[in-house]
């Protein structure tokens, strides 16, 4: 992930979830678009869902790599593998998916941060 800040995606699963119940999830959006080294952070509904996978169809066309903050790595690699490859992208490679369910917000925003700590993102990139 070289030049391109990542973008930040968080599906909060309807917004139903008991998984994001712990956070305040508008905090934590607001905190990691402002304060981490991503270019944007925005909110899906239900990414898994098929107005998720049309979103995902044109949201990808910009090529950029992308962190995912939801559910279980697993089971994005496998629900998420048919929209990047369908832009000519690798979801192991453009793709790092984070599992933020059963966190604080606090918790969550250091998670995403040492994430892209780990991945050499700075902000001044
Ligand atoms: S992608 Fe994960 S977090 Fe989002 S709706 Fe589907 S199961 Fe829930």
């Amino acid at each position: 992930m070289a030049e391109q800040l990542p973008g930040l995606l968080m599906c909060v699963c309807t917004g139903k979830c008991p998984g994001f119940e712990k956070m305040d999830i508008w905090d934590f959006i607001n905190r990691a678009r402002v304060e981490l080294p991503v270019e944007y952070g925005a909110i899906h509904p239900q990414l898994c869902e098929v107005d998720g996978d049309r979103f995902l169809g044109d949201f990808l066309e910009a090529k950029r790599p992308l962190v995912i903050a939801a559910c279980a790595p697993n089971m994005q690699y496998k629900m998420f593998r048919d929209a990047f490859a369908a832009k000519g992208m690798d979801v192991k490679r453009d793709m790092v998916p984070l599992d933020i369910r059963d966190l604080t917000t606090d918790e969550a925003i250091d998670k995403v941060s040492a994430k892209l700590h780990e991945m050499g993102v700075k902000r001044d990139v």
